[in-house]
């Protein structure tokens, strides 16, 4: 890195005066100065206005040469990063430079930019230009090379004797916003967590608490298991000699049938887990009362950067004030945008259905869908799934076709390469779908699970100056900061950040932590093990092994893998379609694990461990010189000795 060189680098910060991100890259990048004063300058071009600002950086009127920006990108030699330097347009706008005047005014780095050695980019890339410096000048570094450096914050303007309503106000009850909240008032903080559930397009409405528990990872756990136990019914249990009669094993000395596939009954699954999540509903309120939270069932929407309006269950409109405000409004999902696309349910209703299923076709190979299909498959249901173009964009290729085999395996159909291009309700109720292909079929429901938007269009947030990511709605923040220093965001809505609950829950009570508990520590975001519940489940932790050669090239990374058949398996001929398997990702000169990938029985109970290993930066030989637990699936991670290079059989064979 061009700032590691003995030579005194500077580093400039543009930006206009009221720009958090500006104020906040600047601050960082002065205690660099400051902890490294012979090794780094800071200069400051500071704008009075937006407008000033962006006539300096863009300068459309130019008739040649444009804006700053162009001065950068364009000079000759072409300095890194020069492409993205002519496309920037928020602020602040950083580069470095070998040499500078000992104070600059505004503009004063115009010029023919000759001592500009390379471009950072803008608030997000500074920081992260920052961190890599730090871990390159002997800060602590922990494990997987995540430094202890200090989150960056920008002062909020936060003050004890303030005179607003509440200290904090948490907009959306959600996993995250629940978390901040209570964590928030363990500190003694005066706190209120807004929630309000608007119904999906089919009506379907929840209580307190969030995606997670209502509409989310619970009910789908539970659908899920009702899948895994009709498997076992059908798969196992007749191996198991369970349910054999005297007579029944004289007739055949064992079994030589599987099992039928069991009747099913939508109704008691339904109702049950309906019952379960009402409790947890009720739970949540009463930990909020205990820990003197106030709920308050309103839907809000910024009036400015320390006032809501308020809208009660009747329509009753109020205001409420805060010194702080967390935004944990998560997301919703997408709605399908042809013609008859409104025909389609969403996760926001399958899981409170109220009359069978029946033939399902799910729109979309996000994780979501997949799981759809997989607990309506397993529970007997016909089902299709419709796929634009890959499974799982994003997580581990190979793991993600061989969770596709296992799916099509079992029964699941798919339909490759199209979209739905219209949806007509059929004479007889159910809903005829016209596929980009020109072909068609019928079905009783139609789940659409094409993504999720963050769910920020009437939040007013032009109101405090915050301008969502058009691409999803989604909020833009630094250490969960927006560019409103007062107002935070955390959870599905915050742009980057996994949606996941453990990640919106850990993120939520380390921001209340720095907010009222004198902690510094940022959220750490790398490194995040997850579990897709899959028919064949897929536990999953940092790179897939194609980001891993693309980022750190082939020649760089080595791959061991195995396929086993998991014991409990083995003795259930009908499960010939089940195989386990298991890869580790490895950088070869240091032996530190990149990634790590099981698909099998209880993937995340297996995966869970292994995401601590990973956070503490573990290399290969640390999980191969760990005793396994035996006989386990785990335990097959300890065993890995083939590598892919080695074109050598990744079937394992026994103890
Ligand atoms: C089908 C499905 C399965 C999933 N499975 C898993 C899983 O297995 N594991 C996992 O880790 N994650 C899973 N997730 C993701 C997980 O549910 C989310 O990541 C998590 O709930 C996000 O929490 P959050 O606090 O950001 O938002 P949410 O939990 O979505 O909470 C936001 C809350 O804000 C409320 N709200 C919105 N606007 C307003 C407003 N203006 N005023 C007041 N209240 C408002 C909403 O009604 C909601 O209650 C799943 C999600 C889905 C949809």
């Amino acid at each position: 890195m061009s700032a590691s060189a003995a030579t005194k680098s500077v580093v400039h910060v543009a930006g206009y005066t009221t720009c958090g991100f500006y104020r906040r890259a600047a601050s960082v990048v002065s205690s660099l100065a400051l902890l490294f004063p012979s090794r780094f300058r800071i200069v400051e071009h500071e704008f009075p206005s937006r407008e000033a600002y962006r006539e300096w950086l863009i300068d459309e009127a130019a008739e040649s040469g444009g804006g700053f920006r162009d001065v950068v990108g364009n000079r000759s030699p072409p300095p890194p990063g020069n492409l993205r330097a002519t496309s920037h347009t928020s602020s602040p706008f950083c580069w470095l430079s070998s040499s500078s005047p000992a104070t600059a005014a505004v503009g004063e780095a115009e010029g023919d930019g000759s001592d500009i050695v390379e471009f950072i980019g803008g608030c997000d890339d500074t920081l992260e230009w920052c961190r890599r410096l730090l871990a390159t000048v002997g800060t602590t570094s922990r494990g997987n090379g995540a430094t202890a450096a200090a989150a960056a914050m920008v002062p909020d303007g936060h003050t004890v004797g303030h005179a607003y309503d509440y200290d904090l106000l948490v907009l959306g009850g959600g996993s995250g916003g629940l978390a901040a909240s209570k964590e928030a008032a363990k500190f003694g903080a005066k706190v209120a967590v807004l929630d309000y559930v608007k119904p999906s397009p089919a009506g379907s409405k929840w209580g307190l608490g969030g995606t997670c528990v209502n509409v989310g990872c619970i009910p789908k756990k539970l659908m899920h298991n009702a899948a895994l136990l009709t498997e076992a019914h059908v798969h196992d249990v007749p191996h198991y000699g369970i349910g054999m009669t005297k007579e029944m094993e004289a007739a055949s000395y064992g079994v030589s049938a599987d099992n039928e596939h069991p009747q099913h009954g939508w109704e008691t699954l339904r109702s049950n887990v309906q019952n379960h999540i009402r409790g947890l509903n009720f739970k949540y309120r009463v930990d909020l009362r205990e820990k003197e939270v106030t709920y308050l069932n309103v839907l809000g929407n910024f009036l400015d950067a320390h006032t809501l309006e308020t809208v009660n269950t009747k329509g009753v409109k109020s205001t409420v004030t805060f010194s702080r405000c967390i935004i944990a409004v998560g997301g919703r999902p997408t709605p399908l945008d042809c013609p008859g696309g409104d025909l389609a349910i969403s996760s926001d209703d399958i899981f409170s259905l109220e009359t069978d299923p029946g033939k399902v076709l799910c729109v979309g190979a996000s994780y979501i869908s997949l799981e759809c299909a997989g607990f309506l498959k397993g529970i007997g249901r016909d089902v299709t799934v419709a796929v634009r173009s890959i499974l799982l964009r994003g997580f581990d290729r190979e793991c993600a076709d061989l969770i596709g085999e296992h799916m099509k395996g079992i029964g699941i159909k798919f339909i490759e390469g199209v979209v739905p291009s219209m949806l007509e309700k059929t004479t007889d109720g159910r809903i005829k779908v016209s596929f980009s292909n020109g072909e068609s079929d019928v079905y009783d429901t139609v789940l659409a699970a094409i993504g999720r938007t963050g769910d920020t269009s009437k939040l007013g947030l032009d109101k405090v100056g915050i301008l969502p990511k058009t691409s999803n709605s989604k909020i833009p923040a630094v250490n969960e900061q927006t560019v409103t220093p007062n107002v935070y965001v955390i959870g599905d809505v915050m742009d980057g950040c996994p949606e996941l609950t453990p990640v919106a829950i850990h993120a939520g009570k380390m921001l209340a932590r720095r907010l009222f508990g004198g902690s510094t520590a940022p959220m750490d975001y790398r490194n995040i093990c997850t579990t897709v519940f899959t028919p064949l489940e897929y536990g999953t932790v940092g790179y897939s092994e194609d980001d891993a050669l693309a980022e750190f090239g082939k020649e760089n990374v080595i791959v061991y893998h195995k396929f086993f058949i998991p014991l409990e398996w083995s003795i259930s001929p009908n499960r010939g379609h089940s195989r386990g398997f298991c890869k580790a990702v490895v950088d070869k000169s240091s032996n530190k694990v990149l990634g790590l990938h099981y698909l099998g029985p209880n993937a995340g109970e297996v995966m869970q461990g292994f995401g601590t290993a990973m956070k503490l930066g573990c290399t290969f030989d640390d999980i191969v010189e760990t005793v396994g637990i035996h006989p386990t699936t785990a335990e097959e991670f300890t065993t890995l000795s083939v590598t892919k290079d080695s074109g050598e059989d990744a079937a394992a064979g026994g103890c």
